[in-house]
């Protein structure tokens, strides 16, 4: 892996799972927009379906996402019969145009809902949307995942199951709130294995509490072998004064920014020795998996689960706090449940916030997307623009990337500071932000 350059790595920088990013959200935008967007989706438009279930069983501290305790059976019924009654109405609005080639269930766990209750969704979704040859993606909660759950997954057709794994070290489980010893995490893979499930994702993490190379090298060692298909390597971005769960966690047991440098190269290391194809700047898979295949064509793609094969154009968000991504805007529902169920009770879509989209962000939007899947974009006039050639000059200068022409060229090293380098074409962040993670 590259250099170490902390000066260039310095500015917390988004993820880019959309542009414009979530910071640029704001209330200017409602159902109207949804609406509006739906009827424009064109006969025949490949579509991906989100649906977000916001319990678990029990909450991690390091989490940021919109997600509480399942508590009483009744509040999660109750949210079911609205994500049912939101499918129906997007469903409708659709009216049959666009072509649902995925559906996945994130959150939250999504096997924090009863087993029967899920494959009724799972039914009900399809149904709505025509959508019977989708393939269909589950996130998992390996803690909670019965033989009944992983067997009704196998019997649904499900394909995809992506597990939080995050550290197989019991010590900084402990730290960050989420005890799984490694037999409950191999339990999880063998049942979801026998099941049928046919791609087995991991989620793991660096930069946690009390954790050194030594303790990650060994995460790394026991996840290999248990064989996932791909996995995710996510730095922990710790931000109490934003998540206030955050504040269990110990600041001063974090490793500094030298070492979460030294651990994400050992993981990208030991996971390319082991086999693994590096995909982007935080993920990897196995050289036939359809991640690495999209990778190596050129079609990878990026959205709001992170690196991603899907090539639809526009993802439908359902549930509270859920995300839509059209051409011209991006939407979010709710992320107030209380507002989200009367919303959606009265037959009216749940948007709350996000963006429209103008040319120059879908412009802008498409070189940052082609710099963080395949490390090169053509910048077109804002090659010439002074300001960003001004900010990527370190960069240069440092071997990190090279101009041909109008071509930005990262180099095979770079990817730690793609994100950094993506910012220099964020039209909506001149100056630096706050809020956002660091890049590595
Ligand atoms: S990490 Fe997963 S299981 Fe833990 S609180 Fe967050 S969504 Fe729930």
């Amino acid at each position: 892996m590259s250099i170490h350059r902390p000066d260039l790595l310095a500015i917390p920088v988004p993820r880019y799972t959309s542009y414009p990013t979530a910071a640029e959200f704001g209330a200017g935008v409602g159902p109207g927009d949804m609406a509006a967007a739906l009827a424009a989706v064109a006969p025949g438009t490949p579509v991906s379906l989100y649906l977000h279930t916001p319990f678990c069983r029990e909450l991690c501290w390091y989490c940021g996402c919109n997600t509480g305790t399942v508590g009483r059976g009744q509040r999660l019924a109750a949210y079911l019969d609205r994500l049912g009654e939101e499918v129906a109405l997007v469903a409708a609005a659709l009216g049959g145009r666009g072509h649902v080639t995925r559906i996945a269930f994130g959150g939250g766990s999504p096997n924090a809902v009863p087993a029967n209750a899920f494959a009724a969704l799972l039914a009900d979704v399809r149904a709505a949307f025509a959508a019977r040859d989708a393939l269909v993606s589950v996130e998992i909660d390996p803690r909670h995942l019965d033989a009944e759950w992983a067997a009704m997954l196998g019997a649904a057709g499900v394909s995809r199951a992506s597990l939080g794994v995050q550290t197989l070290d019991p010590a900084i489980q402990a730290a960050i709130g989420r005890v799984q010893p490694l037999p409950i995490i191999a339990e999880a893979v063998r049942r979801l294995r026998d099941a049928g499930i046919a791609s087995l994702n991991f989620d793991l993490m660096y930069g946690l509490p009390g954790q050194d190379m030594a303790a990650l090298a060994a995460t790394l060692a026991d996840a290999i072998a248990l064989a996932p298909d791909r996995l995710a390597v996510f730095g922990y971005a710790h931000v109490p004064q934003m998540i206030p769960r955050q504040r269990r966690i110990d600041t001063a047991a974090l490793p500094d920014m030298a070492a979460r440098f030294a651990m994400a190269t050992l993981a990208q290391n030991r996971l390319t020795a082991a086999g693994y194809r590096a995909i982007g700047f935080d993920h990897f898979a196995r050289p036939g998996d359809p991640l690495a295949l999209a990778a190596a064509a050129g079609r990878l793609r990026r959205n709001f689960q992170g690196y991603t094969d899907d090539d639809a154009w526009v993802t439908i968000g359902m549930g509270v706090s859920a995300i839509s991504d059209f051409p011209g805007a991006v939407l979010q529902n709710e992320k107030h449940s209380g507002r989200y169920h009367a919303v959606i009770g009265q037959g009216r879509f749940a948007t709350a916030l996000g963006v429209r989209r103008s040319a120059e962000d879908r412009r802008r939007g498409a070189l940052i997307e082609a710099l963080l899947c395949g490390g090169r974009a053509d910048a077109g006039p804002l090659a010439a623009d002074p300001a960003i050639r001004d900010r990527l000059a370190g960069f240069e200068a440092a071997g990190l990337l090279a101009w041909r022409g109008t071509a930005l060229i990262l180099a095979d090293d770079a990817m730690p500071y793609a994100r950094s380098i993506a910012a220099a074409f964020d039209g909506h962040r001149g100056a630096p932000a706050t809020g956002f993670s660091r890049a590595v």
